[in-house]
C-alpha cells in the first residue's frame, strides 16, 4: 500500500530525513519510535503533504502512485489520514460542520452525493460511541477549549468518521492519562481491518501495550536504523535509545 524509497527531506536547507525506506501493507500496524528531533513528525507530515518541506530525493508510492506531487486534500481523499501531534483549535467551526464537510468532500471525490442529514447524524453517533467521545465535545467548535487528552481523542474520532486506508497517528498518546490512552488504543484496534493500515508514531513504549504492532521501526537521525517485531519496543523500553547510536552506521 505504501512504499517509501530513499526519501531525503530538508527544511530551510537543513537535512531532516536522509535516505528513509519504509513499506507498509494492508492489514498491518507499524510503530515508528525514536528520540525527539529525529524526524518522526517530518515523515508523517511529508506523507500527508504538509507544505514547507523540500523533497531532495526519493519517492512515496501510495497504492501504486507517486503522491509527492499531489496536494494534501487529494492525498486525504485517496485515503491518507494524519492525526496531529499538536491538533489545532478552530474557533467558530462546529465539529458537526467540520466533519460533514470532510465526509462529503471525500464522497464527492468518489463520485457520491452528499450524505443525507439523518444518515450523517447516525454516523456521528455511532463513531462517538466507538471512540467513547462525549457528544458535548462533538457539539462544540473544533478542539476549542478541549484538554490535551480530549484533542487527541478527537483525532481518533475524525479518523473513525473518515475511515482512512492509511492512518498515521503522530504521538497521539502524548499527554494522555492511562484511561484516555486505553480509549485511544481501543479505538485504533476497533478500526483495524484487513484492508487498512496504521502507522503509530510514539516516543514511549506504553501505547504499544494496548496497540500491538506487527512491526516496530526505530527512526534515528533521519533514517530507519532498525526494524523488528513488537519485542523491539520492549528492548527500547529497557535500554533507551543510547545503544542505537552505537549500532547506527554513522
Ligand atoms: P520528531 O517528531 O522526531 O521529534 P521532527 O520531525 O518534528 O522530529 O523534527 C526533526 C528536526 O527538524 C528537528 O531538529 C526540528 O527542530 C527540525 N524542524 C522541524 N520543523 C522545522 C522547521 N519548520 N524549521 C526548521 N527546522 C525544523
Ligand atoms: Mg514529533
Amino acid at each position: 500500500m505504501l512504499k517509501i524509497k530513499n526519501l531525503h527531506v530538508s527544511i530551510n536547507g537543513k537535512q531532516i530525513l536522509r535516505g528513509l525506506n519504509l513499506e507498509v501493507n494492508r492489514g498491518e500496524v507499524h510503530a515508528i519510535m525514536g528520540p525527539n528531533g529525529t524526524g518522526k513528525s517530518t515523515l508523517a507530515n511529508v506523507i500527508a503533504g504538509k507544505p514547507g518541506y523540500h523533497i531532495d530525493k526519493g519517492e512515496i508510492i501510495f497504492k501504486g502512485k507517486n503522491i509527492l506531487e499531489l496536494p494534501p486534500e487529494v492525498r486525504a481523499q485517496e485515503g491518507i489520514f494524519l492525526g496531529f501531534q499538536y491538533p489545532v483549535e478552530i474557533p467558530g467551526v462546529s465539529m458537526t460542520n467540520f466533519m460533514r464537510t470532510a465526509v462529503n468532500e471525500h464522497r464527492k471525490y468518489k463520485g457520491l452525493d452528499p450524505m443525507p442529514a439523518g444518515e450523517f447524524l447516525k454516523l456521528m453517533k455511532e463513531k462517538q460511541q466507538l471512540v467513547e467521545i462525549h457528544a458535548k465535545l462533538t457539539n462544540r467548535s473544533v478542539n476549542e477549549g478541549f484538554s490535551g487528552g480530549e484533542k487527541k481523542k478527537n483525532e481518533i474520532f475524525q479518523m473513525a468518521m473518515l475511515e482512512p486506508e492509511l492512518a498515521i497517528l503522530d504521538e497521539t498518546d502524548s499527554g494522555l492519562d492511562i484511561d484516555a490512552l486505553k480509549i485511544v488504543a481501543n479505538g485504533v484496534n476497533k478500526l483495524k481491518t484487513k484492508d487498512n493500515a496504521t502507522i503509530v508514531i510514539t516516543h514511549y513504549q506504553r501505547l504499544l501495550d494496548y496497540i500491538v504492532p506487527d512491526f516496530v521501526h526505530i527512526l534515528f537521525d533521519g533514517k530507519i536504523v532498525k526494524s523488528g517485531g513488537k519485542e523491539l519496543a520492549l528492548i527500547l523500553e529497557e535500554k533507551g535509545y543510547e545503544w542505537i547510536k552505537d549500532e547506527s552506521p554513522n
